[in-house]
Formats: C-alpha cells, sequence, structure tokens
C-alpha cells in the first residue's frame, strides 16, 4: 500500500512499476514535453517538471520507500538532498547529453533502446570468376566465430557460482553521489565491481575452458551456392549463423556475391561480349574466328566470304550469353570486330613504313570486287588548285587511345586481408 500515488499517476505509472517501467516512462514523457520540443508552452515545460521531479524521486529506491511509506513530506524530512536537482540537469544525465536540450542528445536511441538484442551481422565479400557463375558453384567458406560455450552452458563459471553483482544488483550500472558545494549530485556508472558485467564469479570457479568469457571461438564452414548466372551484388544470408553471446539472439552471416573481371568477356546483365580482331582479308573475303567460351567450349565462328565485316561493327551469336539466374534460356553473345588493316600490299612496308607501290594488275583485281570509287567533292572548273603529297605521321606526334585494356586478375583467391572469413576449400 502507498500512501500517495501522486508521483507515479505524473509518470503514468502504478505503484508497482519496476524500475525500468519508470525509466520507460520517464523517457518518453521527458521527450515529449521537453521545452526545446515545445518552445512557448509553460504548460509543456510544467509538465516536464514534474515527471523529472517524479522520476527522480522514484528511481532512487531509499527516496520511494520514503515516498511510498510517509507521501511527499516523508521526503522533506528524510531527503538528503538540498533544494533537489533541477529537471535540465537530470534530463542531460539520463540521456548523456552535454548541456542538455535536443541538440546534445546524438545517440540516446543507441544501445539503451529495450527490445530483442541480436549479435552484428558478419559480412562478406564473395569474389567469383565468371566461368564460376557461368556453370554454378558450391563455396566452402570457413568462418571464425563466437560460440556459447558448451562446457559452462554460457555461464563462465560452475553451476551456482555465478552470482549477481551485490554492488549493482545485476545491472551493470551504479548510481553515485558527489558532494558540489551545497548540492548532492547523483550520476550513473558502470559498476566498478563488476566492469559492467552485473555478475561475479571467483577466479577458481571460472570455466576453464572459456576462462570465464562465456564463448569460444569456433570454425565454421559454410556452404555457399553461387547459382548459375547470379548477378554480382546479390546477397546471401545465413540467418543466425553468425556469432552467439549469452542472452542475444545469434547474429547473421551475409555473402555478397563480386563478379571478379574477366580477361576476354564483358557481362551485361545475360549477355556477355567479346572483342575479335580480324583481318582485312578476314573482313572483305572471309574465314573463321575462334572464340573460347567459359565451360572450357571454343565457339567457331564463320565469316563468310563477301559478308564484309566493317571495323566496330557488332554482329550477335543468339543463345550464347550468361544462363539466366533460375532459368534455363541464355542471353547473347556479342561480337565487337576489330579490322586491321594492311600497312603495305605487295609485302612488308619499308623499315621507315613507305607505303609499297600495287601493280596496275592488283589495281585492276580490286577494282573488279570493290564497290567503284566514290566520287569527291570536285573543285568548279575556275578555282586556284594546288597539288599535295601525304606524309608518315610520326607515332609520338598523333596521340593514340587505346580502348581495351588488359586484365589478368583470374586468380580464384578469396580477397581482402584480415577477414574472418576464407576459401576452405575449392
Ligand atoms: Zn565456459
Ligand atoms: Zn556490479
Amino acid at each position: 500500500m502507498v500512501k500517495d500515488t501522486k508521483f507515479y499517476d505524473q509518470l503514468g505509472c502504478s505503484p508497482d512499476a519496476t524500475e525500468s517501467q519508470l525509466k520507460t516512462a520517464y523517457r518518453k514523457g521527458a521527450l515529449k514535453y521537453h521545452p526545446d520540443k515545445n518552445a512557448h508552452s509553460p504548460e509543456a515545460e510544467e509538465k516536464f517538471k514534474e515527471i523529472s521531479h517524479a522520476y527522480e524521486v522514484l528511481s532512487d529506491s531509499q527516496k520511494r520507500q520514503l515516498y511510498d511509506q510517509y507521501g511527499e513530506e516523508g521526503l522533506e524530512q528524510g531527503g538528503g538532498m538540498g533544494g533537489g536537482m533541477a529537471a535540465e540537469d537530470l534530463f542531460a544525465q539520463f540521456f548523456g547529453g552535454g548541456g542538455g536540450g535536443f541538440g546534445g542528445m546524438g545517440g540516446m536511441f543507441g544501445g539503451r533502446d529495450p527490445g530483442p538484442k541480436k549479435a552484428r551481422t558478419i559480412h562478406h565479400v564473395h569474389k567469383v570468376s565468371l566461368e564460376d557463375i557461368y556453370r554454378g558453384k558450391v563455396s566452402k567458406l570457413a568462418l571464425q566465430k563466437s560460440v556459447i560455450c558448451s562446457k559452462c552452458e554460457g555461464r563462465g563459471g560452475k553451476e551456482g557460482a555465478v552470482k549477481t553483482c551485490q554492488g549493482c544488483q545485476g545491472s551493470g550500472m551504479k548510481t553515485m553521489m558527489r558532494q558540489m558545494g551545497p548540492m548532492i549530485q547523483r550520476f550513473q556508472t558502470v559498476c566498478p565491481d563488476c566492469n559492467g558485467e552485473g555478475e561475479q564469479v571467483r577466479e577458481k570457479d571460472k570455466c576453464k575452458q572459456c576462462s570465464g568469457k562465456k564463448t569460444i571461438i569456433e570454425r565454421k564452414v559454410l556452404h555457399v551456392h553461387v547459382d548459375k548466372g547470379v548477378s554480382s551484388g546479390t546477397k546471401i544470408d545465413f540467418r543466425g549463423e553468425g556469432d552467439q553471446m549469452p542472452g542475444v539472439e545469434p547474429g547473421d552471416v551475409q555473402f555478397e556475391i563480386e563478379q571478379k573481371p574477366h580477361p576476354r568477356f564483358q557481362r551485361k546483365g545475360d549477355d556477355l561480349y567479346f572483342h575479335a580482331e580480324i583481318d582485312l582479308l578476314t573482313a572483305l573475303a572471309g574465314g573463321a574466328i575462334y572464340v573460347e567460351h567459359l565451360d572450357e567450349r571454343w565457339l567457331t565462328v564463320e565469316i563468310l566470304p563477301g559478308e564484309v565485316i566493317s571495323p566496330g561493327e557488332v554482329k550477335v551469336i543468339r543463345g550464347q550469353g550468361m544462363p539466366s539466374y533460375r532459368h534455363h534460356d541464355h542471353g547473347n553473345l556479342y561480337v565487337q570486330f576489330d579490322v586491321k588493316f594492311p600497312q603495305s600490299i605487295n609485302g612488308p612496308a619499308d623499315k621507315d613504313g613507305a607505303p609499297t607501290t600495287m601493280t596496275p594488275q592488283q589495281i585492276k583485281a580490286l577494282e573488279s570486287v570493290l564497290p567503284p570509287r566514290k566520287p569527291q567533292a570536285i573543285p568548279p572548273p575556275d578555282a586556284m588548285t594546288e597539288d599535295f603529297q601525304l606524309e608518315r605521321v610520326d607515332p609520338m606526334e598523333g596521340s593514340r587511345a587505346k580502348g581495351m585494356t588488359d586484365m589478368d586478375d583470374d586468380d580464384d583467391e578469396m580477397g581482402g586481408g584480415g577477414e574472418r572469413v576464407q576459401c576452405a576449400s575449392q
């Protein structure tokens, strides 16, 4: 039975509320009625002071006992505090803000929020070759994780040897008093008796397997299915396979598939892109190119005589792209041709690259198969004309941009040093 319920009513709690219920009620109210959120509202300010005072009393077990027994008068007689604490100070202390107010409460919704706690997720980028994505594979990845010690079942010591800390009643936090001139200031600090653990165990009773840490490090191999055609950036979750800790839900492990660059192919969705270099004769008179595919097949691709491939032209080989994810059809293989023109017609050019001449018969032969010369813009009859000759450009003089860059990063090792996941076997 309590003498007066006023303070409980102000917080919206019943007289048998637990410490944490009171705390939650104060947190809610303080945030709602804080003057920073309620400018020019004397009612809110009054309410803020009320709940602050109520919580200040009820959060102190000694004062709460006095209040329950004697009401407010009891506090005035027995209270050890000169004048009590200003509402703002309590607020700042509670939320850890420096000067009070909402600006300084950065982390207030962080770790202190009640609710189901979960160990953190272990993330790992799994680099996979394009060949492996083409064929699909299962990667065995080994992981170092914390698991609950099996010997002590996560207690840290012999059954019954682990005691709730007397200094903090197991909360891990302790309220301390400090004399500040005429005032006694109260503040919360990590319990020095148990270092915030909330529990104590004698050295000789500590579990031998985990040395009282409750968890041990274990190696676990996970089988990551790299499905055919999976796209780079796909995330694969292993729920509950992460770290274990006493009293919290085990964490997850998440793998992110990252496709390694390929030396021959570029991938866009389900399509593959390939660069083929052919000579002018092949482009005009036909021939064949060979494409080494991702599954050790070689594709023989015929270029028909007279098909005439122009430089930069793109052709498609249907159905030879990547397998589509979770379907059985394939994208296309696009081939872009780079046509290399000969340096000379009659054999190798001079060492300084001067053009060799063609015989009249050779010119005739070309004229017989190629379309006729296109007339150029001819100067009008009355125009002044001058004759010129072409010269070779010094290679150092002209800028040469080469489009394709070669990538030789085709090894199948796990990247990223210092990570907790390694390849167990291929
Ligand atoms: Zn143990
Ligand atoms: Zn303690």
